[in-house]
């Protein structure tokens, strides 16, 4: 970039010293190039479904008029594409809401112990349904960090829902709950989801959080994937001061693993309710 150094007089005077303030810019654009895939993609995904829902009710009025049958079949394919929409919108206000507080770390005592059983209890059923088992494998009695409990359910919901989605066929899911640290102290909380399906080539696991990345797009569609479900994890995870790591074996599984700050004993006991309600 040429940059020309002038020093001009002004009012016949010159200046003593020249300030020169040089902003690298290169980050600035990327954050704006991503704003703008994102409004496209965003858009683009919707107008999918939407398309088909027009052409749809264009052919009920007209062609499917008096076919009973017909319409029925159509109507439940607008269904499917409609409750695709509504779930894109959800993710998408779930995304910029967890976005927009990012800089605000939350309070709330949460056991992720507690919490994961919750979780399963929600998701064994459709699991199940699905020839898919989840297990939980807890090596800690309660692991309580700092956190918005609804996220924290969210992020691991999504999780589990992607094991039991994309890693089904390994017929089961497991949860292992454990704490880590130093000198015996333990300072961290480390939850993995694991699941034993095909796994994620190496090439897409530095993308998989992006939104609206998928390994394959038609399977994602399939299955009603969003392709934001791994953006909300990352942004929740990031709010919460944690890290994500993502590890996988062609063939054997992938590995989903969060890690928390523990909170640590004095703040947790304050925050807890004596009952332990
Ligand atoms: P989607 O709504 O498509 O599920 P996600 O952001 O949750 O979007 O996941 C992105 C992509 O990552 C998925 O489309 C899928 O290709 C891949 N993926 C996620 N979890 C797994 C898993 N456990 N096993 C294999 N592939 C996975």
């Amino acid at each position: 970039v040429p940059v020309a150094i002038t020093s001009e007089a002004r009012d016949g005077v010159r200046p003593d010293y020249i300030l020169m303030v040089l902003r690298d810019l290169t980050e600035e654009r990327r954050l704006e190039r991503l704003r703008a895939d994102f409004v496209a993609n965003a858009s683009h995904e919707l107008r999918t479904p939407l398309a088909s829902v027009l052409g749809f009710i264009e052919t009920i009025q007209g062609p499917a008029r008096n076919d009973p049958a017909a319409r029925d079949r159509f109507l439940d394919i607008m269904l499917t594409q409609a409750r695709r929409m509504s779930r894109l919108i959800d993710d998408l206000l779930s995304l910029s809401r967890v976005e927009l507080n990012e800089h605000v770390r939350p309070t709330e005592i949460v056991d992720l112990v507690s919490l994961i059983a919750q979780l399963r209890d929600t998701l064994v059923q459709g699991a199940a349904d699905q020839g898919v088992t989840i297990e939980i494998a807890a090596a800690e009695a309660a692991l309580r960090v700092r956190g918005d409990a609804d996220e924290l359910f969210r992020l691991f919901e999504n999780l589990v829902q992607n094991a039991v989605k994309y890693g089904g066929a390994g017929g089961r899911v497991v949860v292992s709950l454990d704490a880590e640290g130093r000198d015996g102290r333990p300072t961290e909380a480390v939850v993995t989801v694991r699941d034993f399906g095909p796994g994620i080539p190496a090439e897409h696991l530095p993308r998989l959080t992006e939104r609206f990345y998928r390994v394959d797009v038609a399977s994602s569609r399939d299955k009603g994937g969003t392709g934001l479900g791994l953006a909300l994890v990352k942004h929740i995870v990031n709010r919460h001061r944690g890290k994500l790591s993502i590890a996988s074996t062609p063939g054997e599984g992938a590995a989903f693993t969060v890690r928390l700050e523990l909170a640590s004993d004095e703040t947790a006991a304050a925050a807890t309710p004596p009952d332990g309600a």
